[in-house]
């Protein structure tokens, strides 16, 4: 193989380094404690509602967006991170999951398989959108979906398992939800609606004026304020309902309410994307500070969403929190504190020799599994000592010059600071009959 040179000399002039794209973020120290705190609770969740996890890949065909969250919609038109690649391709990065689910579902003939399917997901999603608080432009969601089954039981179970979820995190919500009815009496409602912003179309902002011909519904949810007043007012869906839509509603309310979850129901609430049908929701933290301003997460019904990727009629209902607003809730309501798993036991070698009899006296608690801790490039009795303390190990092993000369190894109980000398080669098997009396 030919050499090559290689120059590893720095550039004369200094180039600030790389920086975080804006609406990015590094997850790391307590917010990374908190990320695996929320894993850990939806993948108990999933086992006990019996659902299975799939990961689909970050980057889809864009058409399948396109198609699916529809291409009036802000996520599609304003939002998408989209690309063509070296090979032609248009590419984006998933906005959303639900649709690669069902794109998923429909590739794999999950039609086949005892239905509902029940999967979950967690990643990261993709939405050019101006940050703010609990606003990013990359973020993490973990959803679930239940495909190929339209009883509203499910609706139930779907917005019970997430009010239950993120109550586990210590999270209390207030559960708003509406219901956008379907093919059968949205177009009538929709033409009802447009034709009363029409009436006050002077008073929207510029956006709900081009909403108004193509996706009057998102003028309901509309932030600006001459909006929400014009919005206040307008026909309610719930009053537009067909009969099928008007019963699916009533019954998800029934098992609500025999479940005793409290809801809010918001005839303003429509969601940001087109493929909803009938039921809509959404969680909101229920603490006065972030009320109107922080909804956890949102979900809803999807039954026509796999025919819009040209597959046959799956009714299915999803919903999908975020985790960096469950985790600024986190921060500053500190309702929850995650598990520390404190070590059993410290090892402390003292020197170079010890250093390697620690090694291996490490591996061997750890493949006994023992939770064992150290920090092998100290030196220092006392420095290491109080490390095992500040990480409230229960044993201390200390290895230095007399033990490696006596094949012993000194166990320090760090509750009661006695210390015994055991058998280097009895040392595993000890240490577990300690721990097994504590
Ligand atoms: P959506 O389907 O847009 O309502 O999103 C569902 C949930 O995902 C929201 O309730 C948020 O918790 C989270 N989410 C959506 N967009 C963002 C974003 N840009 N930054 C952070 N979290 C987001």
């Amino acid at each position: 193989m030919a050499k090559k040179n290689i120059s590893l000399k720095l550039p004369k002039k200094k180039i600030p380094p790389p920086q975080l794209l804006r609406g990015m973020k590094d997850i790391y120290d307590q917010d990374q404690i908190w990320f695996q705190e929320i894993r850990k609770a939806v993948a108990v969740f999933a086992r006990d509602f019996g659902f299975s996890r799939i990961d689909t890949p970050i980057l889809e065909q864009h058409s399948l967006f396109v198609r699916a969250v529809g291409d009036q919609t802000d996520v599609v038109q304003k939002e998408m991170y989209a690309f063509v690649d070296q090979g032609g391709e248009h590419i984006a990065a998933r906005p959303e999951a639900t649709a690669s689910i069902v794109r998923a579902y429909l590739e794999h003939g999950m039609l086949s398989k005892p239905q509902p399917v029940k999967l979950y997901y967690e990643g990261p999603m993709f939405r050019h959108e101006r940050p703010q608080l609990g606003r990013y432009r990359q973020f993490f969601q973990f959803g679930f979906e239940a495909l190929g089954d339209q009883h509203p039981v499910l609706d139930a179970e779907m917005i019970l398992l997430g009010e239950r979820l993120l109550a586990s995190l210590g999270l209390k919500v207030v559960l708003q939800i509406n219901s956008i009815g379907d093919e059968n009496c949205r177009p009538q409602y929709t033409h009802i609606l447009k034709s009363y912003f029409r009436t006050n179309k002077a008073r929207l902002c510029a956006d709900c004026q081009k909403r108004l011909l193509k996706n009057p519904l998102r003028v309901l949810d509309c932030k600006e304020p001459s909006c929400v007043g014009i919005a206040k007012d307008a026909p309610q869906t719930i009053d537009h309902l067909c009969t099928a839509c008007k019963d699916h509603f009533v019954q998800v309310l029934e098992y609500l309410d025999e479940l005793q979850i409290a809801y809010e129901l918001n005839p303003r609430l429509v969601r940001g994307l087109d493929y909803y049908t009938k039921t809509v929701f959404e969680y909101w933290s229920d603490d006065e500070r972030f009320r109107d301003k922080l909804a956890l997460g949102g979900g809803g019904r999807y039954d026509r969403l796999a025919e819009l990727l040209g597959g046959r009629t799956v009714p299915a209902v999803g919903m999908a929190p975020g985790f960096e607003r469950i985790v600024l809730l986190l921060n500053e309501l500190k309702t929850y504190e995650p598990k520390v798993y404190a070590p059993q036991v410290f090892v402390a070698p003292l020197g170079d020799q010890a250093r390697k009899r620690a090694l291996k006296v490490y591996d061997g608690l750890r493949a006994a599994g023992v939770r064992v801790a150290q920090n092998f490039s100290k030196d220092g009795l006392s420095s290491q000592l109080g490390m095992a303390s500040k990480l409230q190990a229960r044993f201390t092993l200390i290895i230095g010059q007399q033990e490696i000369l006596d094949d012993t190894v000194m166990v320090r109980d760090m509750e009661t600071s006695s210390q015994e000398v055991v058998d280097y080669g009895k040392i595993v098997g000890d240490i577990k009959k300690r721990l097994r009396k504590k």
